[in-house]
Formats: structure tokens, C-alpha cells, sequence
């Protein structure tokens, strides 16, 4: 389970209204105890992806056919996620998860998000309609490098 403020969400929702219709993307920061993840800080990243990035990963087709582009994939720059890893040990914290935006897109994680994911962190999928948030689904890596989708829970 993951727990964030209602401030925290309309927060992502904002980012990945402002980025349409690119994919936005950035990290949340907050503890762990066991399954229950808590959110202290939202910390939104810039979308660095570049088409070279595609060719040092498998040859994964975009699900929707159109040419790769940041409206379709997402990237954080390894020197920002560095300096937050550096902040978050420094404040006792933990990168608890990542998120990003799929503009036009079901909030469900594509072949790409599953090829690049990490076991360690969450993903949160904001779905964007016309540059309007439509829906929002939190999702973990299982052992068979299969999403399974978390509970988001609002608290207070
Ligand atoms: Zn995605």
C-alpha cells in the first residue's frame, strides 16, 4: 500500500497536466515499513529521454505505433537520480517510487515500463485525456517481472 496527501497527488496530476503531451515523470521520496509506503515529497524531474537512449535497450515497439518520441517514453537522468539518492540517505528517506504520465494512454504499464522497472520502487501511471487528468494506478514488479497493481490510499 501506498499512502499520499490529496496535496501530493494534485501535485503529480498538475505535473503531468503541464507536460502534456509529453510524458512527464518524476520521484517520490518518503519511508518504508514493510509493504506500506509512505510519501513525504514529490519531486518532479525533467523527462530527458532522447531517441539514442532507444538503442541501448531491446527493441520494444510503442504500443500505439507512432514514432518514439517523450510522448511515448520517459527517461530520468542518472546525475539527478544520484543527487536524490544522495538527499534521501542524508534525510533518512527512501526513493519509494517513480512515476510519469501516459498522455491518451490507460494508466497500465506498457513493455517498456516492464523492461526498464526496477523491483525496488512503485510506479505510478497518471492517465491524461485532452490534457486532463483522467486516472491515477500505482503499480509493483512481482518475481515474474509481472505488474501487480498497489492500493493508493489518501491520507490527511
Ligand atoms: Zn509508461
Amino acid at each position: 500500500m501506498i499512502y499520499l496527501s490529496n496535496q501530493q497527488l494534485q501535485q503529480i496530476h498538475r505535473h503531468a497536466e503541464m507536460t502534456y503531451p509529453e510524458e512527464c515523470c518524476g520521484l517520490l521520496l518518503g519511508t518504508l515499513e514493510g509493504d506500506n509506503k509512505r510519501v513525504i515529497d514529490v519531486r518532479e524531474t525533467e523527462n530527458s529521454w532522447t531517441n539514442e537512449m532507444n538503442e541501448n535497450l531491446p527493441n520494444i515497439p510503442s504500443s500505439n505505433q507512432q514514432p518514439l518520441s517523450k510522448k511515448n517514453r520517459f527517461s530520468i537522468d542518472p546525475s539527478v537520480l544520484l543527487e536524490i539518492q544522495k538527499e534521501v540517505r542524508d534525510r533518512s528517506l527512501n526513493i519509494i517510487a517513480i512515476y510519469h504520465s501516459h498522455p491518451d494512454h490507460p494508466p497500465i504499464p506498457s513493455a517498456f515500463d516492464r523492461e526498464i522497472a526496477w523491483s525496488d520502487y512503485s510506479y505510478l501511471i497518471v492517465s491524461l485525456r485532452q490534457s486532463k487528468f483522467i486516472n491515477i494506478k500505482s503499480w509493483k514488479l512481482k518475481e515474474n517481472r509481472h505488474f501487480e497493481e498497489e492500493i493508493i490510499t489518501i491520507v490527511a
